[in-house]
């Protein structure tokens, strides 16, 4: 790695960019994140897959939905292909309301913006509180999406540490004390909760008002990211922070994983106070998000069983979860760790000493399989020895012929 943190290879491509003196200072931040670089290979169709987060679309009733499409052009008009407010489709607010009070929310549907997904949403907020130099704290591993918005704010990113309950309350102490005795001041506090992405673990409920009162006392700003709070595999839904903290909480939600992630339909609801700002961000960044497709999203959830949807989608992830763990404990090798989600899409895997997921991944590809090496879930270069493993999207029986293979690479690389 060089000073800019990249590869010399790609450091070599951009000094041969004619415009490297041009770029802002915040783009320096900008890097091509490890999941982006693997689409490539991971596509092939001979790799097995357990590297994309792309969520499974195939169970969503394409000929209805496009019936509706038609339909909504019919009867809206000109309006649905209009501009629109930044603040979003006023039904869609009420019915997003809606959706969140099965966490326990109860947004006033004027405190909420539409987003284009919730990564529009994330980089508001960034957008909104973050000057350059301001610390972040984030789980580590965290988001990698995240962490590439708040690298192009030049945010100091900073983690907080996790185990198999989600957020530890003590190391956010231990964070927030290191950060006040350095004479900093931590703006915010990024968490998924639920299912995280990457880690697969799930905030314990009884952590919960520890962690929203450790933020007040600091007067630290929380940005719960919850686009997989819906997806638990036993139906099981937990309590939002939002729903314990209205004043301190900003809650991202998204339609990606519960209906269709290509609509791009997310959404921030912020405190009362924060709304106009968010308002105002959403409009000078895209002026409103796409009118036709949040009138799909709020005609879906008016005409379709889009619980009775959840509940499929949540089915089909857990069988194959269910190949994913279970081939892990067939065939890893002793000295792997990993973790066991009860939702979402990914589980995070630890390997023995001496072995670097990063440089055993195209020993892996060769073997015809593809996983996230550890790295790109940090910003501070740890995760060497960890791996993400996702299972959304191949079928069970490819995830399990998937971990096979990887088992094999792993095993040899033990050998060395
Ligand atoms: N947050 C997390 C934790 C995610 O995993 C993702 C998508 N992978 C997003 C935000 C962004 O989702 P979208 O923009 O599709 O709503």
């Amino acid at each position: 790695m060089t000073s800019t943190g990249q590869p010399p290879e790609r450091q070599g491509a951009r000094s041969l960019d004619p415009h490297l003196r041009r770029y802002a200072a915040r783009a320096e931040g900008m890097t091509a994140s490890e999941v982006r670089a693997l689409f490539a290979v991971a596509s092939r169709p001979e790799v097995v897959s357990l590297a994309g987060g792309m969520p499974n679309l195939a169970a969503l009733p394409l000929d209805s939905l496009s019936d509706q499409i038609a339909s909504i052009i019919a009867d809206e008009g000109l309006t649905a292909l209009q501009y629109g407010s930044a603040h979003g489709v006023p039904v869609l607010r009420e019915q997003i309301c809606e959706v969140m009070a099965l966490e326990g929310v109860h947004g006033h549907p004027d405190d909420l913006v539409v987003t284009v997904g919730s990564q529009m949403a994330l980089d508001l907020v960034t957008r909104i509180f973050c000057d350059p130099g301001d610390i972040i704290l984030a789980e580590g591993p965290s988001y990698v999406g995240a962490l590439g918005t708040f690298a192009s704010y030049q945010a100091d990113v900073r983690h907080v540490a996790m185990d198999d309950h989600g957020l530890v309350p003590e190391a956010l102490r231990a964070a927030l004390a290191a950060a006040e005795r350095a004479g900093r001041r931590v703006k915010m506090l990024y968490t998924i909760p639920n299912f995280n992405n990457p880690a697969g673990v799930t905030l314990a409920v009884s952590r919960r008002a520890e962690v929203i009162e450790i933020c007040a006392r600091h007067d630290v700003l929380i940005i719960e990211d919850n686009p997989y709070g819906l997806l638990g595999f036993d139906g099981q839904i937990y309590p939002a922070l939002r729903s314990m903290d209205a004043d301190n909480v900003i809650y991202l939600g998204s339609f990606s994983k519960t209906f269709a992630s290509g609509l791009r339909v997310g959404w921030a609801l912020a405190p009362h106070a924060v709304r106009e700002k968010l308002v105002l961000a959403a409009e000078s960044a895209a002026l409103c998000a796409p009118t036709l497709n949040q009138m799909v999203v709020s005609r879906y959830l008016a005409t379709h069983d889009w619980k009775g949807q959840i509940k499929s989608f949540q089915t089909m992830y857990r069988e194959r979860r269910d190949a994913l763990l279970t081939g892990l404990d067939q065939h890893m090798p002793a000295g792997c760790t990993w973790t066991k989600p009860d939702g979402g899409f990914f589980v995070w895997m630890t390997v023995p000493e001496g072995v670097d997921t990063k440089a055993m991944q195209p020993r892996a590809v060769t073997a015809r399989v593809a996983y996230v090496p550890g790295t790109g879930f940090y910003a501070d270069g740890f995760g060497s020895r960890q791996m993400r493993l996702s299972f959304c999207y191949p079928p069970p029986e490819r995830i399990s012929e998937g971990v096979r293979r990887l088992a094999g690479v792993l095993a040899q690389e033990i050998d060395l």
